[in-house]
């Protein structure tokens, strides 16, 4: 498959979307109407920085067999905040970054002029691809909430991404849902993020199976303590495990308390949800929108659809793409 773009030239009639995310780093190839050509993924280096990254980038454009001349724009989103001029501001989840002009970086690897190269945060290019091509299209605004290793957010109001002062708005993810909640990474307490990421869901897993031993998640888990994940407790509730309805309804509120918020904020016509912790689907989506109609200002409640992502993970490359 990846043979067909050594064939194709060096014309500059291509684009690239490439999602550096905490875990893997995903490449995608666009022709000039936006399809999608060619994907491939390898994981982000843990150690090593930006330089270690660039380093997976150039294997991966060997296994795709393209070369930075076919390229007539690249488009990169990031897990962390991304200034207006593109440089990246040490991404928690991105070990030994620190503050990066990934822009210079990347011209200079791959020898690619600067000034075609835009540099984003990953929740706003997923916002994009929602808003473009799935889910959200067209709505206004649309508020788009990634549940995965963090919680990271965006806002589309008149078809533009709420930047802010300095392109940082929309950190959904430090929304305090609970005062007295568990350290959040930003150093406050009880923050979305810290609730209904990845870590905070296995948390409350963790204070919900002390106290009940006769849970099935425990012989799923086999004693070993690295195994339990969200995914984990969406097994142990669909096999109707009390203890995991339990994590999975206090799950719900949390969000739900959250999606209630940003209704009042936004007065949104649509807030969609993607991001691995989506992909429970209803069981955690209907029980945390009956729980936001619940709490939101009634006449703002009534106008707004909570719908799950299109895209799961492939969003951060056809968001990349389509900001270009
Ligand atoms: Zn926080």
């Amino acid at each position: 498959m990846p043979l067909i773009f050594s064939t194709m030239g060096a014309d500059r009639k291509l684009f690239l979307g490439i999602d550096i995310g905490g875990t893997n780093t995903k490449v995608g190839v666009f022709d000039p109407h936006g399809e999608l050509l060619g994907f491939a993924e390898g994981d982000t280096p843990a150690e090593g920085g930006v330089e270690a990254e660039m380093g997976l980038l150039g294997e991966i454009f060997d296994f795709l067999q393209v070369s930075p001349e076919q390229f007539c724009a690249i488009g990169v989103g990031v897990p962390g905040p991304v200034d207006k001029d593109g440089v990246v501001h040490s991404p928690p989840n991105l070990k030994g970054w620190g503050v990066v002009d990934l822009g210079k970086v990347l011209s200079e690897y791959l020898n690619f002029p600067r000034e075609k190269i835009a540099i984003g945060n990953d929740a706003n290019f997923a916002a994009l691809a929602e808003y473009e091509f799935g889910h959200g299209r067209g709505a206004d605004p649309m508020v788009m909430l990634t549940l995965g290793t963090g919680v990271g957010g965006a806002v589309i109001i008149n078809g533009e991404l709420l930047t802010g002062r300095d392109g940082f708005a929309a950190e959904l993810g430090h929304i305090v849902i609970d005062p007295d909640g568990p350290r959040c990474s930003c150093g406050r307490r009880g923050c979305a993020e810290a609730l209904i990421s990845h870590t905070g869901i296995v948390r409350t897993a963790w204070s919900v199976l002390e106290k009940d031993k006769g849970s099935i998640i425990w012989s799923m888990i086999e004693g070993q303590f690295g195994e339990l994940s969200p995914k984990v407790v969406q097994e142990a509730a669909e096999a109707g495990d009390p203890a995991a309805n339990k994590i999975l309804n206090i799950t719900a509120r949390h969000l739900g308390t959250l999606l209630a918020d940003l209704v009042n904020i936004f007065n949104p016509e649509r807030i969609v949800i993607g991001g691995g912790i989506s992909r429970w689907g209803k069981a955690l989506l209907e029980p945390a929108e009956k729980f936001m109609r619940r709490q939101a200002l009634k006449h703002l409640a009534e106008r707004v659809s909570v719908v799950r992502a299109k895209f799961y993970k492939k969003a951060g490359v056809i968001g990349a793409a389509a900001f270009l």
